[in-house]
């Protein structure tokens, strides 16, 4: 019998799923994901005889986040009196939370448990993986971070910007590194990903092996070899029972093209280019960066970096000897006249078409320094994120009505993702070789994907785990077992810089202002007899455009004096009730007339 809080959490989850556009399909398959995880636990329990299992007993594993969207990420074991956390990211907004700049994980369930918490491994520097850190330290209790010397300083530096966040405690970790913390010992591992110095985590428990890759995609070098390949099957020789594996990228078939090609691609174009090169790319891709600028930097370019968030990135990277240059190629993008414009290199975020980025200053000639120019290249070198494909579309039209060239990677291979596809995928598997394999990350059925490679690798369908956020595993000596208690993994949303204090109520008034717009009545009431005084002023925004629906706005008015003229006479103004009525009355009567429902805010002066 679940405790009552995990059903009260799964209701508050559904209804949330259902407000999204796609809702049913989500549910649905929420529901399907449930239906398979729960037979699987009930297949466990009656061949188990009546003994059931102790959490106590064994190794629980729960992810809090990163399952059934892209962010979010975080995910904890525990056995008796110790628990490591891997990662602790965020994920940016979704359309049906608007005004929201982040969610991050719920910690409901750790809080009370803070005191054994050993050790947080943070994977890479992605903020999807080191977002909430700023938020969710101080309240559990501030416990040391493992991480490697990229991804300390990103996150150090970031801290900064929190001035009531508690001053971190990071153990900086090479690959190869062992630390015993409490009952567990932690055995870092390289990984090939888009930002230096990305690692899998092995999680040595006293009842058997957990490792976890982080973000991943394998690289190869022009001789066709594996990079870290040897750490993989170093992790292999260890014995791995639980596998939880990325599987953003499951869906795409292939092993992907090198980056080494991808630089190659570029640099090919840096060379046909006659005017200024601009290049549009993640400040997340740091790897790919630091090759541009090799890359200018060989064909005595002078590189501008244009974006808030990928000049830190850069500084830092170049500050710890990530990237090397001389100095005087990167200049300021006030000393860009100064140099022809085939020696000029941009490097820009916004290439999501995203509305305060650098990229759609510049296309829109609202950037003081950089406007788009004839001859002008324009590289966007990344992915374009789904959801994204019309403003990046609208961005590139605009780019080539100003007689600027534009490339991207449908014309030409200019980008490659950090997460593996298939045939990569079955590579990790064959020399991992795990017991279980649960995949992590991205949405359900790119994870029941993921598992369909593990079946086509040969582990047995029953050791494959498709499980959602919040599902509690327990990994035995023999086993890994599914139960039926659920941990609350409901949205905590960060509004501004003050932290989850946004109540459902909030949400949907937003919601309701978004799509319905709203409108203020302002009625003037004698304090004594309860009439009204003058003409009531009606002021809407978002709703229709008043001026045009005269009609409308005396019928309203109308309508408010009646409302008025039923209260009961001689009576001592009630304005809360009037202002009840008004929502109520006034609501119903715009409906009925417009078929919308704007958030109607009464506003009542007593004289
Ligand atoms: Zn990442």
């Amino acid at each position: 019998m679940p405790p009552k809080t995990s059903r009260k959490t799964a209701s508050r989850q559904d209804r949330h799923i259902r407000k999204q556009g796609s809702g049913q399909i989500l549910s649905a398959s929420r529901k399907a994901a449930h239906a398979h995880t729960k037979k699987q636990a009930d297949l466990k329990r009656s061949a188990k005889d009546e003994k059931t299992l102790r959490p106590e007993d064994a190794v629980r594993i729960v992810n809090l986040g990163g399952l059934d969207e892209i962010g979010r990420n975080m995910s904890y074991i525990e056995y008796k009196d110790d628990i490591v956390i891997i990662d602790m990211g965020f994920q940016f907004p979704e359309e049906d939370t608007p005004g929201i700049d982040y969610i991050i994980p719920n910690i409901d369930d750790l809080k009370p448990k803070k005191d054994k918490i050993r050790a947080v491994v943070i994977t890479h520097g992605h903020y999807d993986h080191i977002g909430a850190i700023p938020y969710l330290m101080g309240k559990l209790g501030n416990p040391t971070i493992y991480t490697l010397k990229l991804t300390k300083a990103i996150i150090e530096r970031r801290q900064e910007e929190f001035i009531n966040a508690p001053k971190l405690n990071i153990i900086e970790v090479k690959y190869g590194d062992k630390k015993k913390v409490g009952a567990f010992e932690l055995d870092f591992f390289g990984v090939e990903h888009t930002i230096p110095d990305s690692m899998g985590v092995v999680v040595k428990t006293p009842l058997g092996n957990i490792a976890h890759f982080g973000d991943f995609h394998l690289d190869r070098s022009n001789d066709g070899k594996i990079y870290h390949v040897g750490e993989m099957e170093r992790v292999g020789k260890m014995g791995i029972d639980v596998l939880m594996m990325d599987s953003t990228n499951a869906l795409v078939q292939g092993t992907g093209i090198s980056e080494y090609e991808v630089v190659e691609n570029i640099e090919k174009l840096f060379l046909e280019a006659n005017g200024r090169i601009i290049i549009a790319t993640f400040s997340s891709m740091l790897t790919r960066i630091g090759e541009m600028i090799r890359i200018a930097e060989k064909l005595g370019k002078k590189v501008i970096i244009n974006g808030r968030s990928m000049k830190q990135n850069v500084q830092i990277a170049e500050t710890l000897g990530y990237f090397k240059f001389k100095s005087g190629t990167i200049i300021s993008v006030q000393e860009m006249n100064k140099h022809k414009p085939e020696k000029v290199l941009i490097i820009s975020t916004g290439a999501q078409g995203e509305p305060n980025a650098g990229l759609m200053r510049i296309v829109n000639g609202d950037h003081k320094f950089i406007q788009i120019q004839k001859g002008d290249t324009f590289i966007f070198s990344s992915s374009v994120v789904p959801g994204n494909e019309r403003s990046v579309q609208t961005l590139t039209d605009n780019i080539a009505r100003q007689g600027a060239k534009v490339y991207n990677s449908k014309l030409i291979d200019i980008h490659k993702s950090g997460h593996a596809p298939q045939e990569d995928i079955k590579i990790v598997l064959d020399k991992v070789k795990p017991k279980f394999l649960v995949p992590v990350h991205a949405y359900y059925h790119m994870r029941f994907v993921a598992g369909e490679l593990g079946k086509q690798m040969g582990i047995p369908e029953k050791n494959i785990k498709i499980i959602d956020n919040g599902v509690e595993m327990l990994l035995t000596k023999d086993d890994l077992e599914i139960t039926d208690r659920e941990i609350d993994t409901s949205y905590v949303m960060i509004d501004g810089l003050g932290v989850g204090d946004v109540e459902e109520v909030v949400l949907r008034d937003r919601l309701m202002l978004a799509e319905e717009g709203m409108i203020v009545i302002i009625a003037t009431l004698n304090r004594k007899t309860g009439k009204l005084m003058k003409n009531p002023d009606i002021i809407s925004r978002g709703f229709i455009y008043m001026r045009d629906n005269q009609q409308l706005l005396k019928d309203i008015r109308a309508k408010i004096k009646s409302i008025v003229n039923r209260i009961p006479r001689h009576q001592q103004v009630e304005s809360d009730y009037v202002k009840a009525l008004f929502r109520e009355q006034v609501g119903q009567f715009v409906f009925k007339k417009t078929h919308r429902r704007p958030m109607i805010l009464p506003v009542i002066i007593e004289i």
